[in-house]
């Protein structure tokens, strides 16, 4: 690798010829394995722009804003904001990180459920104008300290509130509520937002209650005066081209019947994990092996020791970039990074573990893996929805080191899409990559 002049926030490496992900995480290891042997995070900005390009040929009615929570690397705002996508903001934080990045203020929402004062007039002071609101509280300071303010109304939806087992958003009811008290108060009602997250079982249902709700609010809306334009049906996008479709040919009836092009009204939806999910991988390495008598009663095939099980303990767990484990998501089996992986090689069942050795810290409950060493490296993917920042204060390394690396046709295809180089990616500082 070459080395910097001026420091950048991050550094991409461009792959050049046939140099691989798969090269530049070996290079990594191999580093690694000469210092202390951290995890790391390696991102591949290309997917970022695949994933857009995907977004756009199935679903090019929906205008995606990107909830920054689901990942803030300056460089996932900085490729989707020269992709031209919208924001979704939760806090101050994320407002400035996203305007520092170019992104005008008419393409952020404001989405938080329950706003600090701070914030909203944080939002006030930088042009800010949409927000989401969903109850009386919320609206009353809104309009004290925000009154120019545009809101979208939070709908609840069963999906999300049987995910989040908390009441989230406002009924119909509730709606018409607030839409009075808007009118009262003389803030403007512009549209409407929900939610329905991807680990929702039937789709179908979830979409026809929810957008015909919203097209209900939307009625409320127009009959008080309000000039109803903006439906954002939020996230719920596992990032895989066959959930897409599947949500799209779910929701494009319902919206050709209660939101026809014709009317004018634009329609956006927050896909997260769409974006973000595949483009990251996380390499950690072993530190402990526990080899134990087995007590699972299923037999799995391809075990060929049925007597044994290993435990491995990892250099990192649920307490730092596996922490949406606790959050009840279950985390795919690694693939194992060897240099010489022979085709024959037996498989055992093992579990993984993080370092803190306690009860909760388990990453994986079970998979097939060859027999490893401490010092083996093992490499999840789909690791780029957040949890990188979360718990960091209890994670035994707070910041990874994330290596980004984007393929040279990837990158001439970006500068394509229009991904201007001068302005835009200023921030990018190009490396060629000598494997
Ligand atoms: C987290 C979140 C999203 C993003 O969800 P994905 O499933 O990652 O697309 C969108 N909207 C809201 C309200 C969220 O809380």
């Amino acid at each position: 690798m070459k080395g910097l002049t001026d420091k950048p926030s991050y550094i991409i490496e461009l792959l050049e010829g046939g140099v691989t992900l798969e090269d530049v995480i070996d290079g990594h290891i191999c580093e690694q394995a000469l210092v202390e042997k951290s995890a790391f995070v390696v991102g591949d900005l290309g997917a970022l722009m695949r994933q857009h390009v995907r977004w756009q040929s199935v679903v090019p009615r929906l205008q995606p804003y990107y909830p920054v929570k689901s990942n803030s690397s300056p460089a996932v705002i900085e490729v989707l904001a020269s992709l031209g996508l919208g924001f979704v903001c939760a806090n101050k934080a994320e407002v400035s990180l996203v305007l520092e990045h170019g992104v005008p203020p008419e393409n952020i929402i404001l989405s938080s459920v329950c706003k600090q004062l701070a914030h909203i007039k944080h939002a006030a002071k930088n042009n800010i104008q949409h927000l989401v609101c969903e109850n009386e509280a919320e609206l009353s300071k809104i309009s004290r300290l925000h009154p120019n303010a545009k809101l979208l109304l939070q709908l609840t939806t069963e999906a999300h509130a049987a995910e989040t087992s908390m009441v989230f958003g406002s009924s119909l009811k509730s709606c018409r509520h607030l839409l009075e008290a808007a009118k009262e108060l003389g803030v403007q009602v512009v549209g409407v937002t929900f939610h329905i997250p991807s680990s929702c079982q039937d789709l179908q249902q979830a979409y026809t209650h929810a957008l015909s709700d919203a097209r209900c609010v939307f009625d409320m809306g127009m009959d008080l005066g309000f000039n109803m334009n903006i439906l954002d049906i939020g996230g719920g996008f596992t990032g895989s081209e066959f959930q897409l479709k599947q949500v799209e040919s779910a929701v494009r009836p319902l919206l050709d019947a209660y939101f026809p092009q014709l009317s004018g009204v634009q329609v956006l939806a927050q896909p997260g994990s769409f974006y973000v999910a595949s483009a990251f991988s996380l390499a950690v390495s072993v530190i402990g092996k526990k080899v134990v008598p087995r007590h699972w009663d299923s037999l799995a095939q391809g075990e060929n020791n049925e007597d044994t099980e290993f435990l491995y303990y990892m250099n990192e767990g649920v307490y730092g970039p596996f922490s949406r484990k606790l959050l009840g998501n279950s985390i795919a089996a690694p693939s194992v990074h060897k240099h010489v992986l022979c085709a024959e090689e037996a498989v055992y069942p093992s579990s993984l573990w993080g370092p803190t050795l306690d009860q909760l810290d388990q990453v994986v409950e079970r998979c097939l893996l060859p027999e490893l060493s401490v010092g083996d490296w093992l490499l999840f993917s789909n690791m780029g929805v957040s949890g990188l920042e979360e718990f960091s204060c209890l994670s035994s390394s707070p910041q990874l080191p994330v290596y980004y690396t984007v393929s040279t046709s990837d990158w001439y295809e970006m500068q394509e899409a229009g991904v201007a180089l001068d302005s835009a990616m200023k921030n990018f500082s190009m490396l060629q990559y000598s494997a």
